[in-house]
């Protein structure tokens, strides 16, 4: 029988080691945190509020696997009135359709886009500099990035269409992303996974294959390993209770500059208590910028569609998430350039900045899945239907 190391137990943890148990290894899984989760954690307490994942995107590879798996669990809805309020900033103010130019890109005919060339430039050729930069910060909610128009064509057209899909791929776990979580953890447990909590490990084990499912920092720290680098974004997260007022927005979206604002109690009233509203801000900043600035942006934007905001807030965090929200590719690369999961001598690597395809936590899932049947010899596609 194969023993399995893994370290880390965030999504990608727990996706490797469901993966590796279901295939009949014996695993242990190492997480620092006294809780499972990782960037996935839901907070506890009155405001349910998420660092990391909101969104399931229902056309990633993990839809699939969690759904056959009855990992999911209940999904929140946007009632059809709330998805009704998606607002656009556009030249200061706010609408509720896409500029003409912007939906340019989106159309069937756009081949698929280079590699090699920013996104800005590309996308000027067929939308126009104005539709192109509209389209580029739009696709800021799934790349988080303070300037995505100069990163690869091909990497923000794939997130542009996939955020801009009808109907929708985001869907929305109840309760947040911890129930997913703990799903996957009671599947483990069933499974015969072994799992230590407050077990941060300092010292690759070498009598077993080990999955090393932290982020790329850790992971660096861990291996020793200076080359374990790829860009990513900075993000100021603003998270808000408001009072609610009817009228509301359900989310805006800036075009002028890259950032986001969603109401999630707009569809899921668990995360705060009756008769408030729990918001997240989420504003790439660039490198000679601080969380002043960020948050700036996000009051600009506030201002804009949470009429009285400042008076009806009963809860507020800030915070900025620096190299957490997954990688970003540069022209000239893709997700293969990245570290490569199969690091030799029986380590691997898995998260959402390695060489593995996907938006996002997608990442995170596809590489476990790679390093779990780097470690079996058997396919990926094999495992996933186990
Ligand atoms: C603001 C924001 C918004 C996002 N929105 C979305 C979204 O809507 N949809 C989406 O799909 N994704 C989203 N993401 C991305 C998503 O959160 C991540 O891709 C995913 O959670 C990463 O999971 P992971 O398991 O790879 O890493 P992590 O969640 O970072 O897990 C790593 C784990 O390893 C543990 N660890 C680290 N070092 C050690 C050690 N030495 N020993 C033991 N344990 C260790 C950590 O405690 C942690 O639990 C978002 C991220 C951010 C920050």
């Amino acid at each position: 029988m194969h023993r399995i190391t893994v370290v880390g137990g965030g999504f990608a943890g727990l996706t490797a080691a469901i993966t590796a148990a279901e295939a009949g290894a014996k695993v242990t899984v190492y997480e620092a945190h006294h809780t499972l989760g990782g960037r996935a954690r839901t907070a506890e307490g009155p405001y349910r509020t998420n660092e990391g994942p909101h969104a399931l995107y229902n056309g990633g590879p993990h839809w699939i696997w969690l759904k056959q798996r009855d990992l999911i669990g209940p999904l929140a809805p946007i009632p059809p009135l709330e998805a009704a309020r998606l607002r656009l900033r556009h030249h200061g103010v706010l609408r509720r359709t896409p500029p003409f130019a912007l939906l340019k890109l989106l159309r069937p005919s756009v081949r698929q886009a280079p590699v090699d060339t920013d996104f800005l430039s590309w996308a000027t050729g067929i939308a126009g500099e104005e539709g192109a930069r509209a389209a580029a910060n739009y696709s800021a909610v799934a790349l988080f990035h303070h300037d995505p128009g100069a990163l690869s064509a091909a990497f923000v057209q794939e997130r542009l269409r996939r955020a801009t899909k009808l109907p929708p791929e985001a869907h929305y776990p109840r309760g947040g992303w911890a129930s997913v979580i703990d799903r996957m953890a009671a599947r483990a447990w069933n499974l015969g996974v072994r799992i230590e909590t407050l077990a941060r490990v300092d010292t690759l084990p070498t009598d077993t294959p080990v999955v090393v499912a932290t982020s790329l920092p850790a992971a660096r720290r861990l291996l020793g390993d200076d080359s374990l680098t790829w860009p990513g974004g900075r993000t100021v997260l603003l998270d808000l209770a408001l009072r609610t007022r009817r009228g509301d927005a359900f989310a805006v979206s800036d075009l002028d500059a890259p950032g986001w604002i969603e109401r999630f109690t707009a569809q899921d009233r668990t995360l705060a208590p009756a008769g408030e509203q729990l918001l997240q801000g989420q504003i790439p900043i660039g490198p000679g910028e601080v969380r002043a600035d960020g948050l700036a942006r996000a009051e600009e934007l506030l201002d804009l569609a949470f009429e009285g905001w400042r008076e009806r807030v009963t809860w507020r965090r800030e915070a900025v998430a620096d190299g957490r929200t997954g990688a970003v590719d540069l022209p000239g690369s893709s997700w293969r350039d990245r570290p490569s999961v199969d690091r030799g001598d029986g380590v691997y690597l898995a998260g959402d900045q390695v060489a593995a395809p996907g938006v996002l936590s997608e990442v995170s899932f596809n590489s476990a899945v790679t390093a779990v049947s780097l470690i079996l010899g058997r396919t990926a596609l094999d495992l996933k239907h186990a």
